[in-house]
């Protein structure tokens, strides 16, 4: 249902438009914190990388072209699934794969894209990183795909992202970066953390020699393994 401001056309900035005025604008400083973290764990740098997180029926992301030494909570973009951007602000040039992944992934709640070291030397290699460590399971699988090269910006980069992404939580894109999925921002950063230091150790690992690759029968236990890993044991 239109909301009345809108059917007067009146613009209105999101955190009027909706009615939790409160988490939104916690969301708009948990981001801006985050990225700032992104750049002290040296995953991002300069105006390299993006955030985007789900809000009720809109989302945020960040804005295009800014460092996160500048970036403020208001400077946080909001839009409609549409595409259209609620207010104002010149939303991240990702916003595309933001949205298409929120949209076609109800248990993913953020976003976190990365240049981080590692895992771009290994997206530049359009390397997909196999099973060497039984801790790709953080990702989802037995393998953390790599999308293939696709111009930033743009549905085709969307459309091999979500593809490398399927019943993961984590792909490389190729020639670019890192995506990393989870159900709020500490999960997604988590993801990226881990995935960043996967591809250092596989990285350095190749160094050396050609890693031990896990089975899929050895990686099927350690991801059955990995569904009750640090719960409390039932009765
Ligand atoms: P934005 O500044 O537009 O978010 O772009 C950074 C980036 O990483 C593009 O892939
Ligand atoms: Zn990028």
């Amino acid at each position: 249902m239109p909301l009345l401001a809108e059917c007067w056309g009146i613009s209105l900035p999101p955190d009027l438009l909706f009615p939790d005025t409160r988490s939104i604008s916690r969301l708009r400083q948990k981001m801006t914190e985050m990225v700032q973290k992104l750049v002290i764990l040296g995953l991002n740098r300069g105006t390299s990388g993006n955030i985007g997180v789900r809000c009720g029926d809109f989302f945020l992301v960040t804005p295009s072209g800014a460092g996160a030494e500048d970036m403020k909570p208001e400077d946080m973009v909001a839009m409609r699934f549409s595409g259209e951007v609620i207010g104002s602000g010149s939303p991240s040039s990702e916003w595309l794969f933001h949205r298409d992944i929120l949209a076609s992934r109800p248990e993913v709640g953020a976003v976190i894209h990365t240049h981080s070291r590692y895992a771009t030397t290994l997206a530049c290699l359009n390397r997909e990183i196999p099973p060497f460590h039984y801790m790709i399971a953080a990702a989802g699988g037995n393998t953390i795909r790599c999308a293939p090269y696709a111009l930033f910006g743009t549905q085709e980069l969307s459309d091999v992202a979500l593809q490398a992404l399927q019943n993961r939580k984590a792909c490389l894109l190729g020639n670019h970066g890192m995506i990393a999925l989870g159900e709020d921002l500490t999960d997604a950063l988590a993801v990226a953390v881990e995935v960043e230091s996967l591809c250092e150790q596989y990285w350095g690992a190749l160094q050396v020699g050609e890693p031990n690759i896990l089975t899929d029968g050895e990686m099927q236990e350690v991801l059955r393994k990995f569904k009750c890993y640090g719960r409390k044991r039932q009765g």
